[in-house]
Order: C-alpha cells, then sequence, then structure tokens
C-alpha cells in the first residue's frame, strides 16, 4: 500500500502538472461524480494529507479560491495510482482502461487515476469532514510547528498499546503504512508488540522523529530505501523480508499480525534484533514472502 512518502509525491507532481491551468475536461468515473461538470475551474493546488491527496480547485469559472471552492479527494488504497500524459497524445500505459476511475484534461498534461480506493468531491470549507480525523501528517507542513510532539502525545495517550498498531492508526499520526512502521521500529531496536509506554530512552519522541527523517529521505525518490543501500534487495532492513537473514544478525526475519480484527495487518521483525513481546514462535521456518500461504503468518498470542 503506498504510504506516505508516495503520496506525498504523487500530490507533488500533480501539483506541478496541473496546479495554476484550467481544467478542459474532468471525467470521474466514479458513482455519483459521474455527472460533476469540473470544466473551467482551475486547479489550485494539489497537496497531500497523510495518505489522502487533496486537489484544490477554484470556483465556477475562476482562477482563485472563494465561494464554490472545491476540493476533489482520492485515497490510493492498495493499489491506487496517478499517472500524467502529454495532453492530446495517446496514454502510453499498460494499464488497463476499465480501472480508470478520474480523468482531469488541462493543458499541457492529463492526469488519470487508476483503480482509486476513494474519490470524492466536497467544497473546499468542508475537507475536514475527509481528512479532519487525521494525526499530525509527518510530511505535511506543521510537522515542525508541533506536529510532531502532538503525534507523539497522541502515542503517549495509550500507554498500553502495541506501537506498532498505534503507529499504523491514521488518527494518530499520517502516513505511516507497514513498511515505515517496521523499518522504524528494526532501527528502533523494539518489537511491533511493544507497549508505547516501554519505548526506549526518548520514547515516542525519538521514534516520531526518526519516521520523519525516513519518509523525508523516501518522498523524492522512486523507490523505499532505509538501509543507506539503494541496491535492489538491499533496501529494507525487516519488511517483506520474513524467512531472510536479518541483515544486521543473521537471525531470520520474521513476520505476524498487529492490531485487531478486522484492521489486522503484517509486522516484519528481527527476534534477536528487537526487544519486547512477540508472537509466541512455534520455532517452524517461514519461508520467504510471496512462497507462503497466508496459513503460515503466525497468530498474534502476545507473550513477553
Ligand atoms: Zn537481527
Amino acid at each position: 500500500m503506498p504510504e506516505g512518502d508516495v503520496v506525498w509525491r504523487t500530490a507533488s507532481r500533480l501539483h506541478a502538472a496541473l496546479a495554476g491551468r484550467p481544467l478542459l475536461e474532468a471525467d470521474l468515473r466514479w458513482p455519483d461524480l459521474a455527472t460533476a461538470d469540473l470544466r473551467g475551474r482551475t486547479v489550485l493546488e494539489v497537496v497531500s494529507a497523510g495518505k489522502h491527496v487533496l486537489a484544490r480547485l477554484s470556483g465556477p469559472g475562476g482562477a482563485s479560491a472563494g465561494p464554490g471552492a472545491l476540493t476533489l479527494h482520492s485515497h490510493l488504497r492498495m493499489e491506487g495510482s496517478w499517472h500524467l500524459h502529454a495532453t492530446g497524445e495517446r496514454w502510453r500505459t499498460a494499464r488497463a482502461a476499465h480501472a480508470v476511475r478520474a480523468v482531469l484534461v488541462a493543458p499541457g498534461w492529463t492526469a488519470v487515476g487508476h483503480r482509486l480506493g476513494m474519490l470524492d468531491l466536497v467544497p473546499t470549507a468542508e475537507e475536514r469532514t475527509l481528512v479532519g480525523h487525521l494525526g499530525p501528517d509527518v510530511l505535511g507542513p506543521g510537522w515542525g510547528r508541533g506536529g510532531a510532539r502532538a503525534a507523539a502525545a497522541n502515542l503517549d495517550a495509550d500507554p498500553a498499546r502495541p506501537v506498532g498498531e498505534a503507529l499504523l492508526d491514521q488518527r494518530v499520526l499520517a502516513g505511516v503504512g507497514t513498511f515505515f512502521m517496521a523499518e522504524a521500529l528494526f532501527v528502533l531496536g523494539v518489537t511491533p508488540w511493544t507497549p508505547v509506554g516501554a519505548l526506549p530512552d526518548g520514547g515516542s519522541d525519538r521514534l516520531v522523529a526518526l519516521l520523519h527523517r525516513m519518509l523525508a529521505a523516501c518522498r523524492t525518490t522512486p523507490f523505499q530505501a532505509t538501509t543507506g543501500d539503494t541496491r535492489p534487495g538491499h533496501r529494507q532492513w525487516v519488511h517483506a523480508r520474513s524467512g531472510r537473514p536479518c541483515r544486521r544478525c543473521g537471525t531470520t526475519v520474521r513476520v505476524a499480525m498487529v492490531g485487531t480484527a478486522p484492521q489486522e495487518r503484517t509486522a516484519f521483525y528481527c527476534p534477536a534484533c528487537q526487544r519486547g513481546p512477540a508472537p509466541t514462535d512455534d520455532g517452524r521456518p517461514q519461508r520467504p514472502l510471496g512462497a507462503a500461504g497466508r496459513g503460515q503468518v503466525a497468530r498474534p498470542s502476545i507473550s513477553s
């Protein structure tokens, strides 16, 4: 699933291509939105908020915000993506036409949204109905102006909660998914099942600062790398590496679920490098990800 860095980059590219330009055509292939007429509205800006993309549009026929301004909100969910094509040229893409959910045509560039997980059109003044539940955005403009402290305070508000579960809760902080959760907790040396209140020195402040550094470093690269080694196959410490040897100690990296149903998500970890509670390990070897069926993911019977 795309995480905050990918969504930030997506919004940034859409902004560079569309901001300041009027929409010549807009085709929203989504229930309730198919009849929306956005022609003539100017794209004012495209920004990310956690894993959400907000394209802010002027009022009808206008070039600035004000009454009638609208926000086109999208969420990439598991496999959504936005792509840019030169306006008027044939889309050179292998992606299926039936998966197109939105087409925004502007002079110069056409943005095409594929397999979007959410698409909404709301008055810009009512954006909060869509993203108001989000905690501080790890890559948002407010991060350095109190956002980081607020995110740490949100974590600390529930000291008994497993830290991996808390980091994936977008109400606590926005933008972190299973990749950065696993990687940051490896670097910090604690398992995803460690209670927030038992984090090592520096606690949640240190953890949110680490996450910000990781996401910020990845937002301008076309791939996610947390090890400092950008070669394919060497970019992450533990994420998606179950069954393979830990890069630091050689112990087999494991995967189990974190969170409570139906919100459970996979968490990868090294049982030797990361201290703290972990699901009971039955000692069976875990095959590398992709080779294993779902039944091989250990259930979260937490022990310490
Ligand atoms: Zn290790």
